[in-house]
Protein backbone atom coordinates (compact mmCIF):
# COMPACT_ATOMS: atom_id res chain seq x y z
CA UNK A 1 0.00 0.00 0.00
CA UNK A 2 1.20 3.42 -0.88
CA UNK A 3 -1.23 5.72 0.31
CA UNK A 4 -0.99 9.59 0.98
CA UNK A 5 -2.80 11.12 3.50
CA UNK A 6 -2.80 14.49 5.06
CA UNK A 7 -2.51 13.25 8.62
CA UNK A 8 -1.45 9.79 9.92
CA UNK A 9 -1.12 9.07 13.66
CA UNK A 10 1.33 6.76 15.25
CA UNK A 11 -0.59 4.99 18.36
CA UNK A 12 -4.59 4.42 18.95
CA UNK A 13 -4.32 4.80 22.90
CA UNK A 14 -6.68 7.59 24.22
CA UNK A 15 -4.32 10.69 22.91
CA UNK A 16 -4.31 8.87 19.43
CA UNK A 17 -7.38 7.27 18.68
CA UNK A 18 -9.41 10.23 19.60
CA UNK A 19 -6.41 12.46 17.47
CA UNK A 20 -7.58 10.82 14.69
CA UNK A 21 -11.18 10.78 14.80
CA UNK A 22 -11.00 14.64 15.68
CA UNK A 23 -8.76 14.79 12.53
CA UNK A 24 -11.46 13.07 10.14
CA UNK A 25 -14.62 14.59 11.80
CA UNK A 26 -12.52 18.36 10.12
CA UNK A 27 -12.34 16.77 6.78
CA UNK A 28 -8.70 15.43 6.83
CA UNK A 29 -7.98 12.16 5.26
CA UNK A 30 -6.39 10.32 8.42
CA UNK A 31 -4.77 7.34 9.11
CA UNK A 32 -3.96 5.70 12.05
CA UNK A 33 -1.21 2.99 13.05
CA UNK A 34 -1.08 0.90 15.80
CA UNK A 35 0.78 -2.23 16.78
CA UNK A 36 -1.28 -3.66 19.91
CA UNK A 37 -2.29 -7.23 19.45
CA UNK A 38 -5.11 -8.97 21.68
CA UNK A 39 -3.91 -12.63 22.59
CA UNK A 40 -5.30 -14.09 19.75
CA UNK A 41 -2.96 -12.24 17.64
CA UNK A 42 -5.48 -9.81 16.00
CA UNK A 43 -5.48 -5.86 16.14
CA UNK A 44 -6.95 -4.24 19.48
CA UNK A 45 -7.41 -0.47 19.31
CA UNK A 46 -7.21 2.03 22.22
CA UNK A 47 -4.11 1.42 23.66
CA UNK A 48 -3.14 1.05 27.23
CA UNK A 49 -5.67 2.63 28.75
CA UNK A 50 -8.01 0.39 27.28
CA UNK A 51 -6.53 -2.81 26.72
CA UNK A 52 -4.58 -3.04 30.11
CA UNK A 53 -5.29 0.06 32.37
CA UNK A 54 -7.60 2.37 33.20
CA UNK A 55 -10.79 0.07 31.74
CA UNK A 56 -9.92 -3.35 33.11
CA UNK A 57 -8.66 -2.32 36.52
CA UNK A 58 -11.85 0.18 37.10
CA UNK A 59 -14.29 -2.87 36.11
CA UNK A 60 -11.64 -5.45 38.44
CA UNK A 61 -11.96 -2.39 41.46
CA UNK A 62 -15.68 -2.38 40.64
CA UNK A 63 -16.31 -6.15 41.08
CA UNK A 64 -14.10 -6.33 44.04
CA UNK A 65 -15.43 -3.65 45.61
CA UNK A 66 -18.87 -5.37 45.05
CA UNK A 67 -17.91 -8.19 47.22
CA UNK A 68 -16.48 -6.65 49.85
CA UNK A 69 -19.48 -4.37 50.34
CA UNK A 70 -21.81 -7.59 50.96
CA UNK A 71 -18.92 -9.67 52.87
CA UNK A 72 -18.57 -6.57 55.25
CA UNK A 73 -21.23 -3.56 54.87
CA UNK A 74 -24.09 -4.93 54.02
CA UNK A 75 -24.90 -6.30 57.37
CA UNK A 76 -24.69 -2.96 59.03
CA UNK A 77 -27.88 -2.00 56.23
CA UNK A 78 -29.89 -5.09 57.89
CA UNK A 79 -28.60 -7.11 55.26
CA UNK A 80 -27.61 -10.68 55.88
CA UNK A 81 -25.52 -12.75 52.89
CA UNK A 82 -25.00 -16.52 53.71
CA UNK A 83 -23.23 -18.62 51.56
CA UNK A 84 -21.25 -15.70 49.96
CA UNK A 85 -18.42 -16.83 47.10
CA UNK A 86 -16.66 -15.63 44.64
CA UNK A 87 -15.71 -16.16 41.40
CA UNK A 88 -12.53 -14.57 40.12
CA UNK A 89 -12.78 -16.10 36.52
CA UNK A 90 -15.98 -14.82 36.12
CA UNK A 91 -14.52 -11.43 37.39
CA UNK A 92 -11.63 -11.27 34.74
CA UNK A 93 -14.03 -12.67 31.94
CA UNK A 94 -16.50 -10.16 32.69
CA UNK A 95 -13.50 -7.77 32.11
CA UNK A 96 -12.41 -8.92 29.05
CA UNK A 97 -15.25 -8.77 28.12
CA UNK A 98 -15.78 -4.53 29.08
CA UNK A 99 -12.34 -4.31 27.09
CA UNK A 100 -13.33 -6.12 24.04
CA UNK A 101 -16.62 -4.29 23.36
CA UNK A 102 -15.06 -0.72 23.64
CA UNK A 103 -11.75 -1.70 21.85
CA UNK A 104 -14.07 -2.97 18.93
CA UNK A 105 -16.22 -0.05 19.37
CA UNK A 106 -12.82 2.13 18.41
CA UNK A 107 -12.35 -0.19 15.23
CA UNK A 108 -16.71 0.80 14.37
CA UNK A 109 -16.02 4.55 15.46
CA UNK A 110 -12.73 4.59 13.02
CA UNK A 111 -15.00 3.44 10.23
CA UNK A 112 -17.15 5.84 11.05
CA UNK A 113 -15.59 8.32 10.70
CA UNK A 114 -13.69 7.34 7.79
CA UNK A 115 -10.18 6.69 9.61
CA UNK A 116 -8.27 4.28 7.94
CA UNK A 117 -6.41 1.98 10.72
CA UNK A 118 -3.28 -0.08 10.12
CA UNK A 119 -2.28 -2.78 11.84
CA UNK A 120 1.66 -2.80 12.64
CA UNK A 121 4.19 -0.56 14.20
CA UNK A 122 5.07 2.70 12.49
CA UNK A 123 8.44 3.91 12.03
CA UNK A 124 9.74 7.37 10.13
CA UNK A 125 11.92 6.57 7.18
CA UNK A 126 13.72 10.22 6.53
CA UNK A 127 14.18 13.81 7.03
CA UNK A 128 11.56 15.37 4.65
CA UNK A 129 12.57 18.11 2.42
CA UNK A 130 10.02 21.40 1.97
CA UNK A 131 6.95 20.73 0.03
CA UNK A 132 7.52 17.10 0.46
CA UNK A 133 5.65 14.75 2.88
CA UNK A 134 6.31 12.48 5.63
CA UNK A 135 7.05 9.39 5.19
CA UNK A 136 6.27 6.32 7.72
CA UNK A 137 7.13 2.58 7.64
CA UNK A 138 4.60 0.14 9.02
CA UNK A 139 6.24 -2.85 9.73
CA UNK A 140 3.63 -6.12 10.67
CA UNK A 141 4.87 -9.46 10.68
CA UNK A 142 7.44 -9.96 7.40
CA UNK A 143 4.98 -7.50 5.62
CA UNK A 144 6.11 -3.45 5.48
CA UNK A 145 4.24 -0.91 4.25
CA UNK A 146 4.40 2.79 3.26
CA UNK A 147 1.90 5.51 4.03
CA UNK A 148 3.15 9.36 3.26
CA UNK A 149 1.45 12.58 5.08
CA UNK A 150 1.86 15.92 5.25
CA UNK A 151 1.35 15.77 9.10
CA UNK A 152 2.13 13.41 12.05
CA UNK A 153 0.68 12.82 15.01
CA UNK A 154 3.19 10.68 17.47
CA UNK A 155 1.28 9.33 19.64
CA UNK A 156 2.97 6.17 21.11
CA UNK A 157 2.15 6.07 24.84
CA UNK A 158 4.07 5.00 27.83
CA UNK A 159 5.36 0.84 29.06
CA UNK A 160 5.71 -0.11 32.61
CA UNK A 161 9.34 1.28 34.22
CA UNK A 162 11.73 -1.91 34.67
CA UNK A 163 13.76 -2.08 37.84
CA UNK A 164 17.50 -2.97 37.01
CA UNK A 165 18.21 -6.50 36.24
CA UNK A 166 14.31 -7.43 37.58
CA UNK A 167 12.71 -9.55 34.67
CA UNK A 168 8.93 -9.43 34.28
CA UNK A 169 7.77 -13.53 33.48
CA UNK A 170 3.46 -12.15 34.40
CA UNK A 171 3.27 -15.30 36.32
CA UNK A 172 5.55 -14.83 39.17
CA UNK A 173 7.17 -11.71 38.91
CA UNK A 174 4.14 -9.44 37.20
CA UNK A 175 3.66 -5.64 35.88
CA UNK A 176 0.46 -4.43 35.38
CA UNK A 177 -1.09 -6.40 32.87
CA UNK A 178 -0.13 -9.54 34.75
CA UNK A 179 -1.41 -7.77 37.71
CA UNK A 180 -5.11 -7.80 35.97
CA UNK A 181 -4.99 -11.32 34.58
CA UNK A 182 -4.81 -13.22 37.63
CA UNK A 183 -7.12 -15.78 38.19
CA UNK A 184 -6.90 -16.26 41.40
CA UNK A 185 -6.03 -13.94 44.53
CA UNK A 186 -1.97 -15.13 45.82
CA UNK A 187 -2.21 -15.83 49.09
CA UNK A 188 0.72 -13.56 49.84
CA UNK A 189 1.14 -10.34 47.20
CA UNK A 190 3.82 -8.21 47.27
CA UNK A 191 3.68 -4.65 45.38
CA UNK A 192 6.86 -2.81 44.43
CA UNK A 193 5.77 0.96 44.55
CA UNK A 194 3.04 2.23 46.33
CA UNK A 195 1.92 4.63 43.67
CA UNK A 196 -1.17 4.99 41.67
CA UNK A 197 -1.33 1.35 39.91
CA UNK A 198 -0.04 -0.03 43.31
CA UNK A 199 -2.54 0.99 45.23
CA UNK A 200 -5.81 -0.16 42.66
CA UNK A 201 -3.83 -3.37 42.23
CA UNK A 202 -3.33 -3.90 45.96
CA UNK A 203 -7.01 -2.62 46.58
CA UNK A 204 -8.37 -5.45 43.98
CA UNK A 205 -6.20 -8.11 45.52
CA UNK A 206 -7.00 -7.30 48.76
CA UNK A 207 -10.47 -7.12 49.08
CA UNK A 208 -10.21 -10.34 47.03
CA UNK A 209 -8.34 -12.45 49.79
CA UNK A 210 -4.64 -11.50 49.45
CA UNK A 211 -2.54 -10.42 52.44
CA UNK A 212 -0.73 -7.62 50.87
CA UNK A 213 2.53 -5.60 51.76
CA UNK A 214 3.72 -2.51 49.49
CA UNK A 215 7.17 -1.47 49.11
CA UNK A 216 7.79 1.98 48.81
CA UNK A 217 11.03 3.48 47.57
CA UNK A 218 9.88 7.21 48.97
CA UNK A 219 10.23 8.11 52.68
CA UNK A 220 6.58 9.56 52.58
CA UNK A 221 3.47 7.58 51.46
CA UNK A 222 2.21 9.08 48.52
CA UNK A 223 5.00 12.19 48.57
CA UNK A 224 3.36 14.00 45.41
CA UNK A 225 -0.07 14.52 46.41
CA UNK A 226 -1.54 16.97 49.37
CA UNK A 227 0.54 15.89 52.78
CA UNK A 228 -3.10 16.08 54.56
CA UNK A 229 -4.75 13.34 51.62
CA UNK A 230 -1.89 11.54 51.65
CA UNK A 231 -1.85 10.92 55.90
CA UNK A 232 -5.48 10.08 55.92
CA UNK A 233 -5.39 7.47 52.96
CA UNK A 234 -2.20 5.90 54.93
CA UNK A 235 -4.70 5.58 57.84
CA UNK A 236 -7.59 4.20 55.90
CA UNK A 237 -5.43 1.81 53.94
CA UNK A 238 -3.56 0.34 56.59
CA UNK A 239 -5.97 0.80 59.49
CA UNK A 240 -9.11 -0.79 57.80
CA UNK A 241 -8.60 -2.27 54.49
CA UNK A 242 -5.50 -3.78 56.17
CA UNK A 243 -2.45 -2.90 53.98
CA UNK A 244 0.64 -3.36 55.01
CA UNK A 245 2.66 -0.69 54.01
CA UNK A 246 6.49 0.15 54.05
CA UNK A 247 7.92 3.49 52.96
CA UNK A 248 11.70 4.20 52.43
CA UNK A 249 11.90 0.25 51.31
CA UNK A 250 14.84 0.14 48.87
CA UNK A 251 14.42 -3.37 46.63
CA UNK A 252 18.27 -4.92 46.25
CA UNK A 253 16.60 -7.81 44.54
CA UNK A 254 13.34 -10.15 43.72
CA UNK A 255 14.34 -13.76 42.90
CA UNK A 256 11.32 -16.68 41.72
CA UNK A 257 11.59 -19.82 42.92
CA UNK A 258 9.06 -21.08 40.44
CA UNK A 259 7.00 -21.56 43.55
CA UNK A 260 7.58 -18.16 45.98
CA UNK A 261 9.07 -14.76 45.12
CA UNK A 262 11.87 -13.92 47.59
CA UNK A 263 12.17 -9.50 47.84
CA UNK A 264 15.29 -8.63 49.29
CA UNK A 265 15.34 -5.27 50.46
CA UNK A 266 16.82 -2.62 52.92
CA UNK A 267 14.12 -1.08 55.21
CA UNK A 268 13.83 2.43 56.69
CA UNK A 269 16.24 1.75 59.50
CA UNK A 270 18.86 0.32 57.15
CA UNK A 271 18.32 -3.49 58.09
CA UNK A 272 18.16 -5.88 55.56
CA UNK A 273 15.04 -7.52 55.29
CA UNK A 274 13.45 -10.49 53.58
CA UNK A 275 10.10 -10.41 51.81
CA UNK A 276 8.42 -14.05 50.83
CA UNK A 277 5.63 -14.16 48.56
CA UNK A 278 3.48 -16.41 46.33
CA UNK A 279 3.33 -13.14 43.61
CA UNK A 280 4.88 -10.00 42.87
CA UNK A 281 3.37 -6.95 41.23
CA UNK A 282 6.19 -4.29 40.23
CA UNK A 283 4.31 -1.07 39.59
CA UNK A 284 7.16 1.66 40.21
CA UNK A 285 6.40 4.24 37.28
CA UNK A 286 6.42 4.43 33.48
CA UNK A 287 8.53 5.09 30.51
CA UNK A 288 7.47 6.93 27.29
CA UNK A 289 7.55 4.54 24.33
CA UNK A 290 10.01 6.72 21.59
CA UNK A 291 12.68 4.33 21.13
CA UNK A 292 12.60 2.50 17.76
CA UNK A 293 10.44 4.77 16.08
CA UNK A 294 12.91 6.45 13.79
CA UNK A 295 13.60 9.25 15.72
CA UNK A 296 17.29 9.76 15.18
CA UNK A 297 17.06 9.39 11.15
CA UNK A 298 14.65 12.71 11.12
CA UNK A 299 16.04 15.10 14.22
CA UNK A 300 13.46 14.17 15.98
CA UNK A 301 14.69 15.55 19.56
CA UNK A 302 14.05 13.44 22.83
CA UNK A 303 15.01 14.31 26.32
CA UNK A 304 17.03 12.18 28.49
CA UNK A 305 14.20 10.92 29.90
CA UNK A 306 12.53 9.54 26.37
CA UNK A 307 9.84 12.06 26.02
CA UNK A 308 9.62 13.85 22.87
CA UNK A 309 10.55 17.25 23.07
CA UNK A 310 7.42 19.28 22.67
CA UNK A 311 6.16 22.97 23.14
CA UNK A 312 2.98 24.26 24.88
CA UNK A 313 0.85 23.04 21.97
CA UNK A 314 2.19 19.84 21.42
CA UNK A 315 4.76 20.91 18.24
CA UNK A 316 7.73 18.48 18.09
CA UNK A 317 11.02 20.40 17.22
CA UNK A 318 10.44 19.21 13.45
CA UNK A 319 7.70 20.87 11.04
CA UNK A 320 4.07 19.33 10.98
CA UNK A 321 5.26 16.56 13.75
CA UNK A 322 3.21 16.68 17.22
CA UNK A 323 3.48 14.62 19.65
CA UNK A 324 0.81 13.95 22.41
CA UNK A 325 -0.18 12.06 25.91
CA UNK A 326 2.20 9.51 27.87
CA UNK A 327 5.25 10.02 25.34
CA UNK A 328 5.28 13.53 26.12
CA UNK A 329 5.71 15.81 29.16
CA UNK A 330 3.15 16.15 31.57
CA UNK A 331 0.68 13.96 33.67
CA UNK A 332 0.32 10.61 32.24
CA UNK A 333 -3.43 10.39 31.56
CA UNK A 334 -5.95 8.73 29.42
CA UNK A 335 -7.66 12.36 29.59
CA UNK A 336 -4.71 14.34 29.35
CA UNK A 337 -3.73 12.48 26.01
CA UNK A 338 -7.44 13.04 24.77
CA UNK A 339 -7.32 16.55 25.09
CA UNK A 340 -4.11 16.83 23.34
CA UNK A 341 -5.51 14.93 20.64
CA UNK A 342 -8.26 17.31 20.46
CA UNK A 343 -6.42 20.54 20.14
CA UNK A 344 -3.55 18.91 17.88
CA UNK A 345 -6.35 18.21 15.21
CA UNK A 346 -7.38 21.35 15.56
CA UNK A 347 -4.77 22.92 14.72
CA UNK A 348 -3.44 20.86 11.97
CA UNK A 349 -7.15 21.69 10.40
CA UNK A 350 -6.66 24.89 10.96
CA UNK A 351 -3.24 25.13 9.32
CA UNK A 352 -4.32 22.80 6.43
CA UNK A 353 -7.51 25.30 5.90
CA UNK A 354 -4.80 28.38 6.11
CA UNK A 355 -6.25 30.14 9.03
CA UNK A 356 -4.47 31.00 12.44
CA UNK A 357 -6.69 30.70 15.41
CA UNK A 358 -4.07 31.27 18.08
CA UNK A 359 -6.14 27.83 20.02
CA UNK A 360 -5.36 27.67 23.63
CA UNK A 361 -2.55 25.27 24.73
CA UNK A 362 -3.71 22.72 27.24
CA UNK A 363 -3.30 23.85 31.05
CA UNK A 364 -1.43 21.33 32.95
CA UNK A 365 -2.05 22.99 35.87
CA UNK A 366 -5.93 22.48 35.91
CA UNK A 367 -5.84 18.66 34.65
CA UNK A 368 -7.60 16.19 37.07
CA UNK A 369 -6.32 13.11 38.99
CA UNK A 370 -7.95 10.23 40.56
CA UNK A 371 -6.96 7.40 42.66
CA UNK A 372 -9.95 4.84 42.68
CA UNK A 373 -9.53 3.02 45.49
CA UNK A 374 -11.87 3.09 48.44
CA UNK A 375 -12.55 5.72 49.78
CA UNK A 376 -11.40 7.37 46.39
CA UNK A 377 -8.57 10.26 46.37
CA UNK A 378 -9.10 13.06 43.70
CA UNK A 379 -7.36 16.20 43.17
CA UNK A 380 -6.67 19.38 40.84
CA UNK A 381 -4.27 22.68 41.30
CA UNK A 382 -1.75 23.27 44.03
CA UNK A 383 -1.34 21.18 47.33
CA UNK A 384 0.34 23.01 49.91
CA UNK A 385 3.14 21.91 49.83
CA UNK A 386 3.75 23.71 46.38
CA UNK A 387 2.06 27.10 47.61
CA UNK A 388 4.52 27.22 50.35
CA UNK A 389 7.83 26.39 49.09
CA UNK A 390 6.43 29.11 46.00
CA UNK A 391 5.63 31.50 49.14
CA UNK A 392 1.79 31.83 47.77
CA UNK A 393 0.21 33.28 50.97
CA UNK A 394 -3.24 31.01 50.60
CA UNK A 395 -6.86 29.97 53.09
CA UNK A 396 -7.68 26.46 53.72
CA UNK A 397 -11.32 25.06 54.01
CA UNK A 398 -11.99 21.29 55.28
CA UNK A 399 -15.08 20.07 55.29
CA UNK A 400 -16.02 16.22 56.71
CA UNK A 401 -18.00 13.57 54.51
CA UNK A 402 -18.95 12.37 58.28
CA UNK A 403 -21.05 15.71 58.50
CA UNK A 404 -22.82 14.69 55.46
CA UNK A 405 -26.29 13.50 54.91
CA UNK A 406 -25.88 11.78 52.15
CA UNK A 407 -22.54 9.75 52.97
CA UNK A 408 -23.80 8.74 56.28
CA UNK A 409 -27.07 6.88 54.15
CA UNK A 410 -24.47 5.77 51.81
CA UNK A 411 -22.15 4.21 55.30
CA UNK A 412 -19.45 6.07 53.34
CA UNK A 413 -18.50 8.77 55.40
CA UNK A 414 -14.77 8.73 55.82
CA UNK A 415 -12.81 11.72 54.19
CA UNK A 416 -13.01 15.15 53.74
CA UNK A 417 -12.53 17.81 51.19
CA UNK A 418 -10.13 20.62 51.48
CA UNK A 419 -10.51 23.77 49.03
CA UNK A 420 -7.28 26.27 49.22
CA UNK A 421 -7.77 29.68 47.95
CA UNK A 422 -5.41 32.51 47.52
CA UNK A 423 -4.95 34.53 50.45
CA UNK A 424 -5.35 37.95 48.90
CA UNK A 425 -7.86 37.56 46.09
CA UNK A 426 -9.82 34.27 47.27
CA UNK A 427 -9.02 32.64 43.87
CA UNK A 428 -9.19 28.93 44.07
CA UNK A 429 -5.88 27.01 43.52
CA UNK A 430 -6.43 24.00 44.82
CA UNK A 431 -8.87 21.35 45.55
CA UNK A 432 -8.53 18.18 47.16
CA UNK A 433 -10.72 15.14 47.69
CA UNK A 434 -10.64 11.24 49.99
CA UNK A 435 -13.92 10.12 50.24
CA UNK A 436 -16.65 8.63 48.41
CA UNK A 437 -17.43 8.91 44.53
CA UNK A 438 -14.88 12.39 44.41
CA UNK A 439 -13.83 11.01 41.17
CA UNK A 440 -17.31 12.38 39.80
CA UNK A 441 -16.97 15.40 42.20
CA UNK A 442 -13.35 16.72 41.04
CA UNK A 443 -15.33 17.87 37.64
CA UNK A 444 -16.95 20.57 39.53
CA UNK A 445 -13.36 21.48 40.86
CA UNK A 446 -12.09 21.52 37.52
CA UNK A 447 -14.55 23.76 36.45
CA UNK A 448 -14.22 26.30 39.29
CA UNK A 449 -10.14 26.51 38.45
CA UNK A 450 -10.47 27.12 35.05
CA UNK A 451 -12.95 29.88 35.09
CA UNK A 452 -10.70 31.24 37.86
CA UNK A 453 -13.89 31.32 40.28
CA UNK A 454 -12.99 32.40 44.03
CA UNK A 455 -14.03 30.07 47.10
CA UNK A 456 -17.02 32.73 48.24
CA UNK A 457 -18.17 32.07 44.04
CA UNK A 458 -18.07 28.12 45.08
CA UNK A 459 -20.05 29.09 48.51
CA UNK A 460 -23.03 31.24 46.89
CA UNK A 461 -23.78 28.42 44.49
CA UNK A 462 -26.64 26.15 45.23
CA UNK A 463 -25.40 22.22 45.69
CA UNK A 464 -28.07 19.53 45.97
CA UNK A 465 -29.49 17.85 48.84
CA UNK A 466 -28.95 15.72 50.58
CA UNK A 467 -25.85 15.46 48.11
CA UNK A 468 -22.03 14.46 48.42
CA UNK A 469 -21.25 18.13 46.80
CA UNK A 470 -22.59 19.76 49.69
CA UNK A 471 -19.48 18.67 51.21
CA UNK A 472 -17.40 20.42 48.39
CA UNK A 473 -19.72 23.49 49.26
CA UNK A 474 -19.15 23.53 53.14
CA UNK A 475 -15.50 23.32 52.50
CA UNK A 476 -15.82 26.54 50.52
CA UNK A 477 -17.61 28.16 53.25
CA UNK A 478 -14.55 27.18 55.31
CA UNK A 479 -12.25 29.02 53.98
CA UNK A 480 -14.40 31.82 55.23
CA UNK A 481 -14.59 30.22 58.53
CA UNK A 482 -18.61 29.86 57.84
CA UNK A 483 -18.94 26.16 57.75
CA UNK A 484 -22.96 25.36 58.69
CA UNK A 485 -22.81 21.94 59.96
CA UNK A 486 -20.06 21.55 61.54
P1 LIG B 1 -1.21 4.55 25.12
O1 LIG B 1 -2.55 4.34 25.68
O2 LIG B 1 -0.05 3.89 25.77
O3 LIG B 1 -1.29 4.08 23.60
C1 LIG B 1 -0.18 4.07 22.76
C2 LIG B 1 -0.44 3.09 21.62
O4 LIG B 1 0.59 3.25 20.65
C3 LIG B 1 -0.40 1.62 22.04
O5 LIG B 1 -1.49 0.94 21.48
C4 LIG B 1 0.92 1.12 21.47
O6 LIG B 1 0.87 -0.26 21.13
C5 LIG B 1 1.01 1.97 20.21
N1 LIG B 1 2.38 2.13 19.69
C6 LIG B 1 3.51 2.48 20.37
N2 LIG B 1 4.55 2.62 19.51
C7 LIG B 1 4.06 2.34 18.27
C8 LIG B 1 4.63 2.32 16.98
N3 LIG B 1 5.90 2.66 16.76
N4 LIG B 1 3.83 1.97 15.94
C9 LIG B 1 2.52 1.64 16.13
N5 LIG B 1 1.93 1.66 17.33
C10 LIG B 1 2.69 2.01 18.39
N6 LIG B 1 -5.16 7.02 33.20
C11 LIG B 1 -6.28 7.67 33.57
O7 LIG B 1 -6.48 8.81 33.17
N7 LIG B 1 -7.21 7.07 34.39
C12 LIG B 1 -7.04 5.82 34.86
O8 LIG B 1 -7.89 5.31 35.60
C13 LIG B 1 -5.86 5.12 34.49
N8 LIG B 1 -5.66 3.87 34.93
C14 LIG B 1 -4.54 3.20 34.52
C15 LIG B 1 -4.35 1.91 35.01
C16 LIG B 1 -3.22 1.21 34.64
C17 LIG B 1 -3.01 -0.19 35.17
C18 LIG B 1 -2.28 1.80 33.74
C19 LIG B 1 -1.08 1.02 33.29
C20 LIG B 1 -2.47 3.06 33.26
C21 LIG B 1 -3.60 3.79 33.66
N9 LIG B 1 -3.82 5.09 33.24
C22 LIG B 1 -4.94 5.76 33.64
C23 LIG B 1 -2.87 5.78 32.34
C24 LIG B 1 -3.39 5.75 30.89
O9 LIG B 1 -3.56 4.40 30.50
C25 LIG B 1 -2.40 6.44 29.97
O10 LIG B 1 -2.14 7.73 30.45
C26 LIG B 1 -2.97 6.55 28.57
O11 LIG B 1 -3.26 5.27 28.05
C27 LIG B 1 -1.99 7.27 27.64
O12 LIG B 1 -2.54 7.36 26.38
P2 LIG B 1 -1.63 7.45 25.07
O13 LIG B 1 -2.59 7.54 23.93
O14 LIG B 1 -0.63 8.50 25.24
O15 LIG B 1 -0.82 6.09 25.01
P1 LIG C 1 3.46 6.06 40.10
O1 LIG C 1 4.45 7.08 39.71
O2 LIG C 1 2.08 6.47 40.43
O3 LIG C 1 4.00 5.25 41.36
C1 LIG C 1 5.23 4.61 41.37
C2 LIG C 1 5.67 4.49 42.81
O4 LIG C 1 6.79 3.64 42.85
C3 LIG C 1 6.10 5.84 43.40
O5 LIG C 1 5.50 6.02 44.64
C4 LIG C 1 7.61 5.70 43.49
O6 LIG C 1 8.16 6.43 44.56
C5 LIG C 1 7.76 4.21 43.70
N1 LIG C 1 9.05 3.65 43.31
C6 LIG C 1 9.84 4.01 42.27
N2 LIG C 1 10.93 3.21 42.21
C7 LIG C 1 10.82 2.34 43.23
C8 LIG C 1 11.62 1.26 43.70
N3 LIG C 1 12.76 0.92 43.09
N4 LIG C 1 11.20 0.57 44.79
C9 LIG C 1 10.05 0.90 45.41
N5 LIG C 1 9.25 1.91 45.02
C10 LIG C 1 9.62 2.61 43.93
O7 LIG C 1 3.49 4.97 38.95
P2 LIG C 1 2.58 3.70 38.69
O8 LIG C 1 1.77 3.38 39.88
O9 LIG C 1 3.48 2.67 38.11
O10 LIG C 1 1.62 4.21 37.56
C11 LIG C 1 2.16 4.79 36.38
C12 LIG C 1 1.32 5.91 35.90
O11 LIG C 1 0.14 5.40 35.27
C13 LIG C 1 0.79 6.83 36.99
O12 LIG C 1 1.73 7.79 37.37
C14 LIG C 1 -0.38 7.45 36.30
O13 LIG C 1 0.10 8.48 35.48
C15 LIG C 1 -0.91 6.32 35.46
N6 LIG C 1 -2.03 5.67 36.16
C16 LIG C 1 -3.13 6.43 36.46
C17 LIG C 1 -4.19 5.86 37.14
C18 LIG C 1 -5.37 6.70 37.47
O14 LIG C 1 -5.50 7.77 36.89
N7 LIG C 1 -6.25 6.27 38.37
C19 LIG C 1 -4.13 4.52 37.52
C20 LIG C 1 -3.00 3.80 37.22
C21 LIG C 1 -1.95 4.39 36.54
Amino acid sequence: MDQIFDVVVIGAGPGGYVAAIRCAQLGLKTACIDEWEDSKGGASLGGTCLNVGCIPSKALLESSENYERVANKYSAHGINVEGLSVDIPVMISRKEKIVESFTRGIAMLFKKNKVMSIHGRGRFVKKKKSGENWIINIKSGDKVETVEAKYIIIATGSMPRPLPSIPIDNEYILDNQGALALTKAPKRLGIIGAGVIGLEMASVWRRLGSAVTLLEAMPNFLSTIDEQLAKEAKKIFTRELGLNIETGAKVIDIKSTGKIVVVNYVDSNKNQQKLEVDKVIVSVGRIPNSADLGAESVGLKIDDGGYIQVDTHCRTNLIDIYAIGDVVRGPMLAHKASEEGLAVAEEIADKIANQTKNLPAINLDAIPWVIYTSPEIAWVGKTEQELKTSGVKYKVGQFPFMANGRARALGEAKGFIKVIADANTDRILGVHMIGPYVSEMISEAVVAIEFAASSEDLARIVHAHPSLSEVFHEAALAVDNRALHI
